[in-house]
């Protein structure tokens, strides 16, 4: 049977990008600790197989949901409201991070990146706030990188919108401080998911390296020699959601084994 904690009873959180990877495990651990939950994610199979694997305690919906698309958002969270009325922890996870020399750099990539990882974190936490507002608690946490941080090479579109995640987490958090909503950016290094698998396989396509070089690419940028496993995103995230962290606002937390900003 599955052990369900109550530290985040009677929370509704609302992940993007729920279905997989980084976000799939934060919906796991909310799950877990007690939260009630809406996934959202484009593909609505892969997301409602997702939902099916959660403790039931957390009464799991799917909604298929694309998070550049307003219209698609503010459905998304009518969906969710009516469930389980207000969210009041939404967590920003939805992303891509395609790669390209700069001179190579599409104005159509330029543009997917900025709209899925910026513009989605933007219309999710503006339909998010009036719930948070009425139901007198609130936490957004945006899954940013630590290429919100710092720059790497061939993802200058990536970088760009994960540096404005951080300044959007930044202003919210401000604007907000004088309310019971907290807004925190946390920052992954090279994390095992599919995401991380793809860029390994460009590393390969473009390079010639083996599986294991390119790879090993990746992992040397953690000074710990690993990668990150998305339940260590989760747990962090878990945190940010509890009382305990109510104090923590505007900040930028890197989880990346030490790796220097
Ligand atoms: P995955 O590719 O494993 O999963 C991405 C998730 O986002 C899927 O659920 C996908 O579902 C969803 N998604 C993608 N585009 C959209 C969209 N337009 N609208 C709604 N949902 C969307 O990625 P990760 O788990 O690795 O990444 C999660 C987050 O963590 C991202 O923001 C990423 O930038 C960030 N991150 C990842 C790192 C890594 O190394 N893996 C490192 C640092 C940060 P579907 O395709 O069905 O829409």
């Amino acid at each position: 049977m599955t052990e369900v904690d109550t530290a985040l009873a009677g929370r509704h959180a609302l992940v993007t990008g729920g279905s997989r990877g980084i976000g799939a495990a934060i919906a796991d651990r909310l799950a877990r600790d007690g939260a009630r939950l809406t996934l959202v994610a484009r593909d609505l199979d892969r997301v409602t197989e997702t939902v099916a694997r959660l403790p039931k305690s957390a009464q799991a919906q799917a909604v298929a949901c694309d998070v550049t698309d307003p219209a698609a958002v503010a459905t998304a969270f009518v969906c969710a409201h009516q469930r389980h009325g207000a969210v009041d922890i939404l967590v920003n996870n939805a992303g891509q991070a395609a790669s390209a020399p700069l001179r190579r750099t599409s104005d159509e990539l330029w543009h997917r990146m900025l709209a899925v990882n910026l513009t989605g974190t933007f219309l999710c936490s503006r339909s998010a706030v009036t719930d948070m507002l009425a139901a007198g608690h609130g936490r957004v946490i945006n899954i940013a990188s630590t290429a919100g941080l710092r720059g790497y090479p061939y993802v200058t579109a990536y970088a760009a919108a994960k540096h404005g995640v951080i300044g959007l987490t930044r202003a919210m958090a401000l604007e907000l401080a004088g309310t019971p909503i907290t807004v925190n950016a946390v920052c992954p290094g090279f994390t095992d998911t599919d995401l991380l698998q793809e860029s390994v396989a460009q590393v390969i396509d473009t390079t010639g390296r083996s599986a294991d070089e390119a790879r090993a690419a990746f992992v040397r940028h953690n000074p710990q020699g690993r990668l990150i496993e998305p339940s260590e995103v989760a747990a962090t995230v878990a945190w940010l959601c509890s009382d305990a962290a109510a104090s923590l606002t505007g900040q930028a937390i890197s989880l990346s084994g030490g790796e220097v900003m």
